[in-house]
C-alpha cells in the first residue's frame, strides 16, 4: 500500500487536511497509509534539542544532521524502497510528472524543514532529494508536504474514480485545462459558449483543445515552449 512518513517537529498538523474529503476517506478505507514521526522523540539531550546555532555565524537555527539521521533511520529502516524527499526552496521544482511517478511507487519518506534548514550533511548521507514546491519561502516544510501528498493521493487506485485519470487535467500533455462552465446558461450577461451546449462532441474535443492550447502560449509560455509536439512538425521528415 503506497505509504507516506513525515519527519516534523509538528506531528500535530498531520494528517489534518489529508484527513477530510477524498484523501481522508481513502485514508480510512485503507487505500493509503499515514505516519508522522516526531523529530523530537530522536534527540539526545533532555530538552529535546532538535537545532542549534549555524556555523559560520549569521541569523537564525539550523536542524541538527545527528538528530535528524535519527529519525530517518527509525521513520525508514532498510530496505525501504520509498524515496526519501526533503521539502526545501532549493530543490527541484515539483511537477505533476514527478507527482506522477511518486504516485506510482511504494510512496514517500517526507522531512520537513524548519529554522533556516537543514545541516548539509544529512541530506548527503541520508541521500535526501530535495523537492520545492515553487519560488518562495514557507516557516516550514509541513504545508510543502500536505500539498505533496495530496497531489499523490489524488492519483492512487479507487481514490477519485474518473476524474482523477489525469488524462484531461492540467499538465496532462504539457498543456493547461481548456475553461469550465456550468448552469446558468446566462451568468450576469455571459452566456455558456454555444458549441458546448450544441451536442457535438467533435467539435467541442477541437474547442477545448484550442482553448487549452491558447491558455499554455499566453500565460505558460514556459511550459508551451518545453512541450513535445504530438505530432512531427513536418510531415513525411520523421523517424
Ligand atoms: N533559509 C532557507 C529557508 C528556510 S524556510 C532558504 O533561504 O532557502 C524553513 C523550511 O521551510 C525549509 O527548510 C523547508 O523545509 C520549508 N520550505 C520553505 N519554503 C519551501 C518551498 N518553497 N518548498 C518546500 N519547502 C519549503
Amino acid at each position: 500500500m503506497w505509504r507516506a512518513t513525515v519527519l516534523t517537529i509538528f506531528p500535530e498538523m498531520f494528517p489534518g487536511p489529508l484527513g477530510l474529503s477524498l484523501a481522508g476517506k481513502a485514508l480510512q478505507g485503507g487505500l493509503w497509509a499515514f505516519d508522522a514521526v516526531d523529530i523530537r522523540d530522536h534527540a539526545t539531550d533532555r530538552h529535546r534539542s532538535v537545532d542549534d546555532t549555524p556555523a559560520g555565524g549569521g541569523p537564525g537555527m539550523v536542524m541538527k544532521a545527528d538528530v535528524l539521521a535519527r529519525a530517518i533511520d527509525f521513520a525508514s529502516a532498510e530496505p525501504d524502497a520509498r524515496p526519501r524527499l526533503l521539502l526545501s526552496p532549493r530543490g527541484a521544482p515539483l511537477t505533476q510528472r514527478r507527482i506522477v511517478e511518486l504516485a506510482g511507487g511504494a510512496g514517500a519518506v517526507i522531512l520537513c524543514g524548519r529554522f533556516e534548514g537543514v545541516d548539509e550533511r544529512v541530506i548527503e548521507a541520508r541521500r535526501l532529494e530535495e523537492v520545492s514546491l515553487g519560488d518562495f519561502v514557507l516557516s516550514g516544510g509541513e504545508i510543502a508536504a500536505l500539498a505533496l501528498i495530496d497531489a499523490c493521493v489524488r492519483l492512487l487506485p479507487g481514490v477519485m474514480g474518473k476524474q482523477a485519470s489525469g488524462a484531461e487535467e492540467s499538465f496532462a500533455d504539457g498543456l493547461l485545462e481548456y475553461p469550465h462552465y456550468t448552469r446558468p446558461q446566462l451568468f450576469e450577461g455571459r452566456p455558456i459558449p454555444d458549441i458546448l451546449t450544441s451536442g457535438d462532441h467533435g467539435r467541442i474535443a477541437a474547442w477545448r483543445r484550442a482553448q487549452a492550447e491558447r491558455l499554455t502560449q499566453t500565460r505558460r509560455p514556459d511550459l508551451w515552449a518545453a512541450r513535445r509536439a504530438p505530432f512531427p512538425a513536418k510531415p513525411g521528415k520523421s523517424k
